[in-house]
């Protein structure tokens, strides 16, 4: 056998070692790691939940990672935001998170834009992705994207973290959405963003590996342990809580669809 493999979808002797820790998992097979390196992931948002995210499934060996933000880097942003260091103020979130993933993992295709999801670019940043992992910081993009996710029935896994807690929860295509969860006129004005509630440097890279860490349940084993369920940490007493949510009969949304 040689060291390249002739089907790009099969794994080579290099990844096979580079692996090999989850490849000797009971329950997590060739076959699981074959269909994380078919994967297209899309990340929306590279703070301190993309970071963390994007470097897990890089170097778990998700095959295909797409990073979408238009923020620059600001000295504020080193305390949570691993991937990035004083060398990189001023510089775009999107590429230099990108090409932190294809330093680590040369294996995997790492794109990016630097720019902001919203209506031109969300049709075909959505369509074609096995799942889009949300870590941005304000409503009017979580609710767009749950929308065109919903749209294209793209399982969408969705973190956040402010202050001392965290939430993430997964609306996959016949399940509720983002939106039976929290109606867009009860909470459309209110902010998720750090710059005005704070965040202990933890609180993001916890629940961002509770992200990545379902979304490689979901693309290796299929399975959706919070699909149409809100996952509530605390940062504060380390307890946590799983709160099921049914869809909302007049969820637009869910009702376009
Ligand atoms: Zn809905």
């Amino acid at each position: 056998m040689s060291n390249h493999s002739e089907n790009e979808f099969e794994l080579s002797n290099e990844e096979m070692h580079l692996y090999s820790r989850q490849i000797l998992l009971d329950g997590w097979d060739i076959d699981a790691q074959e269909r994380l390196k078919l994967a297209n992931v899309l990340i929306i948002g590279a703070g301190g939940i993309g970071c963390t995210s994007g470097e897990l499934l890089a170097r778990a060996g998700v095959g295909k990672i797409t990073i979408i933000d238009a923020d620059t880097i600001e000295i504020s942003n080193l305390q949570r935001q691993i991937a990035f260091t004083g060398n990189d103020l001023g510089r775009y979130k999107a590429e230099i998170l990108a090409k932190h993933l294809q330093e680590i993992n040369p294996h995997i295709h790492v794109s990016y834009q630097n720019s902001r999801f919203d209506e031109t670019n969300a049709d075909d940043l959505v369509q074609h992705q096995d799942v889009v992992l949300d870590g941005c910081d304000n409503f009017t993009t979580r609710y767009l994207v749950n929308m065109v996710c919903k749209k294209y029935q793209v399982p969408l896994i969705s973190a956040s973290a402010i202050g001392f807690e965290g939430q993430l929860f997964m609306a996959d295509s016949d399940s509720a959405c983002y939106e039976c969860l929290f109606p867009k006129e009860e909470h459309a004005n209110e902010g998720l963003r750090c710059a005005e509630s704070g965040v202990l440097a933890t609180t993001p890279v916890i629940m961002a590996s509770l992200q990545a860490h379902h979304t490689l349940l979901f693309l290796g084993l299929g399975s959706t342990p919070l699909k149409q369920k809100l996952l509530v940490w605390n940062g504060l007493n380390l307890s946590q809580r799983i709160l099921q949510f049914e869809k909302d009969a007049n969820c637009p949304v869910c009702q376009a669809t």
